[in-house]
Formats: structure tokens, C-alpha cells, sequence
């Protein structure tokens, strides 16, 4: 039987997303929250993008530090040769890639204005697949972009090919939110079939439909006889309407009926770490999480009418289908309502002293202390808010690495 892996594009999808984004630091933050949650993969940015080669390298450096342990980092690349080429010339140590092509016939004529034909995209494909391979790419999915849109048989084709030439699994990319369940889990299956390798759905949310097609899609994997990878954003944050969200994927998965027998999750994960990323990913992206957001809205576990709440009081399965304490929440939150002492840009060597020996972090001598302090500024200056307490425990922890986060150096990589 196959089985459902995860693979979070917040770090990638989520912050190409228009009016948003993601400091280094922050998403160096995500990755270590989705590797302690048990998540399979993070696309963890662009490894042909200037600005993200030293957050890249430096994650790798977590990874080989054994910081982020179990999860792969993932990057995404157009499937171009050359682009292939300049990640491993810019990220060395990457090994595991997503190679993104259109395939539909609206994008060959809208978007290639008709100057590429079908055979030109498979031929790109290889070529891209076969130069990750030589660089030494130890995983590959191919992304099929706007698949929703492309003819199967087409696409048949396109999966085969990539196949042929040792990827690891199509993505199929419903680039437009255009599925529905029913059309997805046919349209997964049949290439599950053909194919004879892993699914990855990556739904848009612009029918409101990402998670449902997302966990359609990956029963449509495996009752094709493949493994599903359904691609995740937090708090479903990515372009437009966003992505199939983080959590209520693990909910679907874990929770809906009849779901959960057959089809697994291949991976575990640890759903009490639940609160804790979506509450930092909203604060993050400064998007407030919405009231009735699956498992960690502020009404998901409220009920106010009679009838409920007599009823929950009762027994909390009478009108709750799981408990707050399976998603981390129901531990006290402290919010200060008297002084505050936070860091910021300007911080003093006094505040920051204060602020670190709340949360218990010695310095040796006062030169480390204003070495941290000075990294501090600098993740403030990137922010342009206050960082919360991992935020500064990763700096305190890891300085060597803070610095290369915090490090912009405009055309420093060659073009
Ligand atoms: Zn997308």
C-alpha cells in the first residue's frame, strides 16, 4: 500500500505570495518547526535566487549539524539546464530538487507564445533531469505546471519520460485551483497507473477546495498503487487563495472518515506541534490566523449555544471530533500587560541583558553578549519586528550561522 508524505512549500510558495514574506531568519525558523513536527520534506527556497544562497547554505549547515534532522530540503528550480547548473554552482551541497515546467497547451500558447512545442518541454525536462543527476541530485520531482490543464495522455508522457531518466515523482501542479475531488482523484490515479511513480498534488485553494482535492488526490495515488507527497503551505498562505494549509491536511488525513485505515500517513507526525508553527507563521507573515481555521482558529474549540455546550461539558466528543491538547494548545500564554523590555534595531547591551536572562541565556563575558546583541539588531533590521524567543535562542545558539542568515551582499554572486 502506499503511503502520504508531506512536503511543505511555505519557504517557497508562501513567500512568493504578493504583499508577504519571509526574513531568513524566520524561514530558517519554519524549517527547524516543520523538521520537529515530523514533516518529510521543506522546499526550502530558490537556489538560483541571489539573496537565498547563504539562508540555503546555511540550512544545509543545520542539516549537517544535525539540527534539522530528518527532514529534507528541498529546492525549486525551472527544469533549464542552465538554471540547474547555477544551483549547483551557487548551493553545492543541495540534494534534493523540484524541476518546475508548464505543460498545459494554454501555457504553451499564452505564456511561451506557441514558441515551444510539447516535444521541446519533455526534451527540456530530460535534459534538466539528466544535469541534476550529474550534479549529483540524490531525489528529483518533476513539476508539471497548470497539470490540471494539460491533456492526460500528454501528460502520460511527460511523467514517463521524467521516469525514464530517474526522477523520483511527478508534481502535480493544480496551479489554478481548477480541480474538484472527483476530478483529481480520477486524474492522480490514472497517472499513478500509467506512470508507476509517486504523486505529489500541489493544490490552489481559488475554489476553496486545496485540502479536499489534496487528500483526493493522494487516495487517487494510492489506489493507483503509488505513494502520495501533498505539498503544504502554513496556515495555507501562497499565491492568490493560497495552498492546501499545513494542519487541516494532517487533520484530513488523520481524522476523516474512513480515511485514516487505509490511507497513512508514511511518515510520522507529531500534530502538537500544530499550534506552535501556525501561531509563528502568522506572526511571521503579519496574517492574522482566521477565527474559524480547522484546529488552531480561536473558535475551533469554542462553543457558546446551549445545546453544544451542555453537550461538550458532557463528553467533548459529543460535538468534537478531536481534542485541543492533540494540536499543542491549552498551555497558558503569557502576554505582558505592564512594562515591556523587547529588542530591537537599537537595543542597548542593559535591555538585552534583561531580555536573554529571562529565558535563562548566560553569556561567558560581556564580548560574546554584544556580539549577540549585534546580531540581534541586524535580524530586527531584516524583520522590522520583535523576535520571539526562538528567535533569539537560535541567534544565542547558533551565531556563526545567524550571521550568514543576516548577511546581504547584493551582486555578490555573479549573474
Ligand atoms: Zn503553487
Amino acid at each position: 500500500m502506499g503511503k502520504i508524505y508531506i512536503i511543505d512549500v511555505t519557504n517557497r510558495d508562501g513567500v512568493q505570495t504578493a504583499n508577504l514574506g519571509l526574513s531568513k531568519l524566520e524561514k530558517t525558523l519554519i524549517n527547524i518547526y516543520l523538521n520537529e513536527m515530523g514533516v518529510f520534506q521543506s522546499e526550502f527556497g530558490f537556489p538560483t535566487t541571489r539573496h537565498d544562497v547563504r539562508y540555503l547554505n546555511a540550512n544545509l549547515e543545520l542539516a549537517r549539524m544535525g539540527v534539522l534532522k530528518s527532514i529534507r530540503l528541498g529546492g525549486w528550480v525551472r527544469a533549464a539546464v542552465q538554471d540547474v547548473e547555477t544551483a549547483f554552482n551557487l548551493v553545492p551541497d543541495i540534494k534534493h530538487l523540484n524541476l518546475s515546467i508548464s505543460t498545459s497547451d494554454q501555457m504553451l500558447g499564452g505564456k511561451f507564445q506557441g514558441k515551444k512545442t510539447k516535444n521541446d518541454i519533455v526534451k527540456m525536462m530530460v535534459e534538466a533531469v539528466d544535469t541534476a543527476k550529474s550534479c549529483g541530485a540524490e531525489t528529483i520531482g518533476v513539476n508539471a505546471e497548470d497539470a490540471s490543464r494539460t491533456d492526460l495522455d500528454f501528460l502520460i508522457k511527460f511523467g514517463l519520460a521524467a521516469k525514464e531518466h530517474g526522477a523520483d515523482r511527478l508534481r502535480y501542479c493544480d496551479t489554478l485551483g481548477y480541480d474538484n475531488p472527483f476530478t483529481i482523484y480520477n486524474t492522480v490515479k490514472t497517472l499513478a497507473e500509467n506512470i508507476g511513480m509517486p504523486i505529489e498534488p500541489h493544490c490552489h485553494n481559488d475554489l476553496g477546495l486545496a485540502v479536499a482535492n489534496s487528500i483526493s488526490a493522494a487516495k487517487g495515488a494510492i489506489d493507483g498503487g503509488q505513494d502520495a507527497y501533498i505539498n503544504t503551505t502554513i496556515n495555507g498562505i501562497g499565491e492568490r487563495a493560497g495552498n492546501a494549509d499545513l494542519v487541516a491536511v494532517i487533520l484530513a488525513v488523520m481524522k476523516s472518515k474512513d480515511f485514516e485505515e487505509k490511507y497513512q500517513l508514511g511518515k510520522p507526525i507529531d500534530l502538537s506541534k500544530a499550534w506552535e508553527i501556525a501561531k509563528f507563521a502568522s506572526y511571521a507573515f503579519g496574517v492574522p490566523i482566521p477565527i474559524n481555521q480547522p484546529g488552531v482558529g480561536a473558535n475551533a474549540f469554542a462553543h457558546a449555544s446551549g445545546i453544544h455546550a451542555d453537550g461538550v461539558l458532557k463528553d467533548s466528543s459529543n460535538y468534537e471530533l478531536y481534542d485541543f491538547s492533540e494540536l499543542g494548545r491549552g498551555e497558558p500564554e503569557l502576554v505582558e500587560t505592564g512594562r515591556e523590555i523587547c529588542t530591537g534595531q537599537y537595543s542597548g547591551i542593559s535591555g538585552f541583558r534583561h531580555v536573554m536572562g529571562r529565558m535563562a541565556i548566560q553569556f561567558t563575558d560581556t564580548k560574546e553578549a554584544q556580539e549577540i546583541l549585534e546580531l540581534v539588531r541586524y535580524a530586527n533590521v531584516e524583520s522590522q519586528k520583535p523576535l520571539v524567543e526562538d528567535e533569539l535562542v537560535f541567534i544565542a545558539k547558533y551565531p556563526e550561522i545567524a550571521k550568514n542568515l543576516l548577511t546581504l551582499m547584493p551582486l555578490d554572486y555573479p549573474l
